[in-house]
């Protein structure tokens, strides 16, 4: 059985497996928010250049719960990504190549 839980505009699986940095995960602020085009998510700290060892998989229910003001980023659509300044959260195209 799955659960499901709204958030970005979207429906998605509470166990989505969502890229993220093991910063974010020991409590570091998540300012970095990337929704891509074929629906990876992805939640950074404001670290530089992460590398792979800094790299974790964790469900969507897990960030959330981690960084409950995750949830007033509003609305954010695949192809989108979003940053935190000043506390304001901007949404903008990603660029990607592909
Ligand atoms: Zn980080």
């Amino acid at each position: 059985m799955t659960s499901d839980l709204d958030w970005g505009g979207f429906r998605f699986d509470a166990h989505k497996a969502c890229v993220v940095c093991t910063h974010i995960l020991e409590g570091r602020p998540v300012v970095f928010v990337a929704h891509h085009a074929d629906g990876d998510l992805q939640f950074l700290c404001d670290k530089q250049d992460h590398t792979e060892a800094e790299a974790a998989a964790v469900g969507l229910a897990h960030v959330l719960e981690l960084h409950p003001s995750l949830k007033s980023i509003g609305y954010l659509p695949a192809g989108s990504m979003a940053a935190l300044a000043d506390g304001q959260w901007t949404i903008c195209d990603i660029q990607e190549d592909d």
